[in-house]
């Protein structure tokens, strides 16, 4: 059988740390990096005796992610103690939650060359986050530091609905995008904020029963979990079809290599021996403490999309686009209260500013330039201050440095040319250095206007007003 008889299945386990200001089961800062070992104190550093108290902001926050994902609330949550040993780990349990989890039964709409597509989730808890080793380059040990042991931390872990790694990539950046609109994370993937672990199996096309999967754990960048789960279906499928069997095993992907490796067999879920968090009360939720939370989400991506193609006529795309995150929809909003024209501001974003923060590397939380200056630019398009061309440039300037855009076309000199008399001037300069453009133009070759227009671009450094050019060149022309 080829690689096209075999189908792709996806679930995702997305850890997400919440930005609250202090730990989940006592008062040290969550700040990410720091000396290590400053960001400590009794509780997180497990020393005997001293106890945990609930950090009642992790609640809310959670409750707000499930909210907002489609969930139930469980009224009667509690904490469990997931037990294992690891070095990051000092007290050798984390205290997550096990059969009650705060929010289940949810889901996310993801769109797909198909249509829109529902990701079910099954489960949403919260949990404190491990210490980090730093392993010494000169093999003198590990170092271990505890600033993030206790960061509070969502797991949300999704039904194995994905076919695609770009249907897992879009599942990703859905809970990222919502997470930045409700507040409850800086979603900073770099930092290890926002990762996930990504398990994968392949079946036959048309077949019910689920594959034996792999785990990829901590991935952090969306371009290795497309990689990784690429890479991951292709070796299954060829084992498969080499007649062998998949283990069920943890794997790590190498970003360097592209490749997978192993790391440890799979335990079993009993091998933790969860048992309730015996330092800890239940977590009871009234309904008035649901509906309050429910009450103060912030507007939603799909309420805002409704919105632009509502009240502003943009396209579905563009709309889809826009409000993909809270940055680029933020930014909108500031720019077209300045400049009124919500159909250019949605498409700079679409077309130039989504490229260049593609060549950059960088994500829509990264732009530097507020709608301040995107509005600005957009009034010196509509005036015919700039061209669309300059434009472009001015953009890539703003992304090197925060200016306002008039003050960067006085600096360079890219105002556009639109004086009548400057622009006669060099259509009758060019025209006289292309005559055999005159004679092709004469007999029918209607390109050579378009030739013709581009070199006073050229001279001009794209500075001339395209519109009147063509006008004053057709009028020369049929004299
Ligand atoms: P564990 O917590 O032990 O890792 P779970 O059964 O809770 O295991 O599943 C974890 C994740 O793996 C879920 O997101 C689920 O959707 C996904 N998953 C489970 N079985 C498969 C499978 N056969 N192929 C792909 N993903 C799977
Ligand atoms: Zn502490
Ligand atoms: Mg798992």
């Amino acid at each position: 059988m080829a690689k096209e008889d075999y189908e792709i299945v996806i679930g995702l386990e997305v850890h997400c740390e919440l930005s609250t200001k202090t730990k989940i089961f006592c008062s040290c800062p969550t700040d990410f990096g720091g000396e290590p070992n400053t960001h400590c104190c009794p509780v997180c550093m497990a020393m005997p005796g001293a106890l945990p108290v609930l950090n009642e902001k992790v609640v809310e926050y959670a409750v707000k992610a499930g909210l907002a994902t489609n969930c139930n609330i469980e009224k009667n949550s509690k904490n469990d103690r997931k037990n294992y040993f690891y070095p990051d780990n000092p007290k050798s349990y984390q205290i997550s939650q096990f059969d009650k989890p705060l929010c289940y039964d949810g889901f996310v709409t993801i769109e797909t060359d198909k249509g829109e597509k529902q990701i079910r989730i099954e489960r949403i808890h919260i949990e404190e986050d491990a210490g980090k080793l730093n392993h010494d380059d000169y093999g003198r040990g590990s170092f271990v530091d505890l600033n993030r042991a206790g960061v509070p931390l969502i797991e949300v872990v999704s039904k194995p609905d994905m076919r695609s790694a770009i249907e897992a990539e879009s599942y990703m950046r859905k809970l990222k995008s919502i997470f930045e609109y409700i507040g409850i994370s800086d979603c900073k993937m770099q930092e290890g904020s926002l990762r996930a672990d990504v398990n994968v199996s392949v079946r036959k096309k048309g077949t019910e029963q689920l594959g034996t999967r792999t785990e990829m754990k901590n991935m952090n960048s969306f371009r290795s979990i497309v990689r990784a789960i690429n890479y991951e279906a292709e070796r299954q499928i060829e084992i498969i079809e080499n007649g062998g069997d998949i283990t069920q095993e943890t794997l790590r992907w190498d970003d360097i290599s592209g490749k997978t490796f192993s790391m440890r067999d799979k335990e079993d879920a009993e091998d933790y021996r969860y048992f309730p968090e015996p330092d800890l009360v239940s977590i009871k939720l009234s309904d008035t403490y649901i509906e309050n939370i429910k009450g103060n989400l912030p507007e939603l991506p799909e309420s805002r999309k409704k919105r632009y193609l509502e009240e502003f006529g943009l396209t579905e795309k563009a709309a889809n686009f826009v409000t993909s995150s809270k940055y680029y929809s933020n930014l909108f909003e500031e720019a077209i209260e300045i400049c009124h024209n919500p159909k250019t501001v949605g498409n700079l974003l679409m077309s130039d500013i989504a490229r260049i923060l593609n060549e950059r590397e960088e994500e829509p939380e990264d732009l530097k330039f507020t709608g301040k200056e995107l509005g600005e630019l957009v009034i010196l398009i509509d005036q015919g201050t700039i061209s669309s061309a300059i434009a472009k440039k001015v953009l890539e300037e703003l992304f090197n440095e925060v200016k306002m855009p008039s003050d960067i076309i006085q600096e360079k000199g890219w105002i556009q040319i639109s004086d009548e008399g400057a622009i006669k001037e060099i259509v009758v300069k060019i025209l006289e250095a292309n005559p055999q453009s005159i004679i092709d133009f004469k007999a029918g070759k209607s390109k050579a206007l378009g030739f013709l227009v581009g070199q006073a671009m050229k001279e001009t450094k794209g500075k001339a007003n395209p519109q009147m050019l063509n006008k004053l060149f057709l009028e020369e022309l049929k004299k």
